[in-house]
């Protein structure tokens, strides 16, 4: 038998905030479209980054 890896990729949940990157609080924490954030300033300051991207296309 090949000793290949049997490592298995750590699927990592989400738990920092993907606007700020701060670990989220389980009372804290903002859900929205499948995504987690510290708060719902940050969910609106990811919307707002996403919306200027699509400016810029
Ligand atoms: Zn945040």
């Amino acid at each position: 038998m090949a000793d290949t890896e049997t490592k298995q990729p750590t699927q990592e949940k989400q738990t920092n905030c993907l606007t700020c990157n701060k670990p989220i609080r389980k009372k804290k924490k903002y859900y929205r479209n499948g995504k987690y954030y510290c708060s719902k300033k940050c969910y609106k300051t990811l919307l707002a980054k996403e919306a200027k991207k699509d400016e810029s296309k």
